[in-house]
């Protein structure tokens, strides 16, 4: 077992970097923080790019992922009024809900983003399915925006900051909300794989999941609903069930996930406070299965657990150690457990050895 007691890892290097050139454009007398100008007018953030053939790839993605779980969300709901539902689809969605969510907090974002662990590439493999399965994009590309959003956050050049837009450009009211949930995806706006894409351009799992990633998208919307639905049921039940527990659970998947970018940037509680806006959600946690204790996570971004105290569960978490357990991942980075001092402060504690020594 590995225990993280750095906070530092890659993007902090990439963040001194942005730093630097921020200065450097200051000192220029630039503008604020727009630091790459591309197509003549348009000026977009350090780490960001701007139009191209990886926007138009974005937006077009974006719009059929959005239309179909949008689409398949309404029509899922017609479905439930007009012919109602029962055990098969709910149960289709609550297993395909887990599947997936595990996809989303223990793939996209603590195996592909920040590396949290190691393991075989049967299992890099498998996992990457669970990944896809939540259709959120290609691997490559999360993990990219994730990175980018450690290296910068709320700052300009973050992926999808309450503060500021994908160009720079202070947000307000509403639009903060709106930007970092979901906004940030249908800007023109990419982020620049030849700083954040290092160890995921070149990674055979990561590219696999990149490239089969609308097949698995396909199978997690259609194809395991409808088998659920034969076998435990029959063929009168596919649709509902493919609705209801392909769509509709997909878009719950997403929406809930969404909400770690924006309402724990706005709302819960801070126990470190040189994170930003990054905040504990207990109601986003429940949801995602422990990826709200959001401030923890800044803290500690490449640990396995979110949880710092014996009261903040994470289940992916512990499936993340129940595989450790079995053997089918290593090298595991675990934050220390913190604890309050006799000032009221948070603290690491101490790891067993190293009290008994100085005890
Ligand atoms: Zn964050
Ligand atoms: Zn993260």
């Amino acid at each position: 077992m590995t225990i993280d007691t750095n906070v530092n890892n890659t993007t902090d290097a990439i963040a001194a970097q942005a730093e630097k050139r921020l200065f450097e454009a200051k000192s220029n007398d630039s503008e604020q923080g727009l630091l790459q100008a591309e197509n003549g007018a348009v000026t977009v953030p350090f780490g960001a790019k701007y139009g191209g053939r990886a926007a138009r790839a974005k937006l077009r993605e974006h719009a059929i992922l959005s239309t179909t779980k949008i689409g398949g969300s309404i029509a899922a709901i017609y479905w439930m009024f007009a012919y109602g539902s029962g055990w098969v689809e709910w149960s289709a969605f609550l297993v395909g809900y887990f599947l997936s969510m595990v996809g989303c907090i223990v793939g996209y974002h603590r195996y592909f983003s920040h590396r949290t662990f190691e393991t075989s590439k049967p299992m890099g493999i498998f996992i990457a399915i669970l990944t896809q399965s939540a259709a959120q994009g290609s691997a490559l590309h999360w993990a990219a925006n994730h990175r980018r959003h450690h290296a910068m956050t709320d700052k300009v050049g973050d992926a999808h900051s309450p503060h500021f837009d994908g160009y720079g450009k202070p947000l307000k009211g509403f639009m903060k909300f709106h930007h970092s949930h979901v906004g940030w995806l249908f800007d023109r706006t990419t982020t620049d794989l030849s700083i954040y894409g290092k160890g995921l351009v070149d990674d055979e799992i990561v590219m696999f999941a990149h490239r089969t990633r609308w097949f698995w998208y396909f199978v997690s919307a259609i194809v395991f609903p409808a088998l659920w639905a034969l076998a435990f049921a029959g063929p009168e039940a596919i649709i509902g069930t493919i609705l209801i527990a392909g769509f509709l659970r997909i878009f719950a998947v997403l929406t809930v996930l969404q909400s770690v970018n924006s309402v724990c940037h706005m709302f819960g509680s801070q126990r470190f406070h040189d994170h930003g806006t990054a905040k504990n959600n207990l109601l986003i946690n429940i949801l995602t299965m422990g990826d709200g204790w959001h401030n923890n996570h800044h803290q500690h971004p490449r640990s396995a657990t979110s949880g710092l105290t014996w009261w903040e569960f994470d289940p992916c978490a512990g499936i993340i150690r129940l595989w450790e357990k079995m053997g089918l991942v290593w090298n595991v980075k675990w934050a220390p457990r913190y604890t309050k001092d006799e000032n009221g402060e948070w603290v690491p504690e101490k790891p067993k050895a190293a009290a008994k020594q100085a005890a």
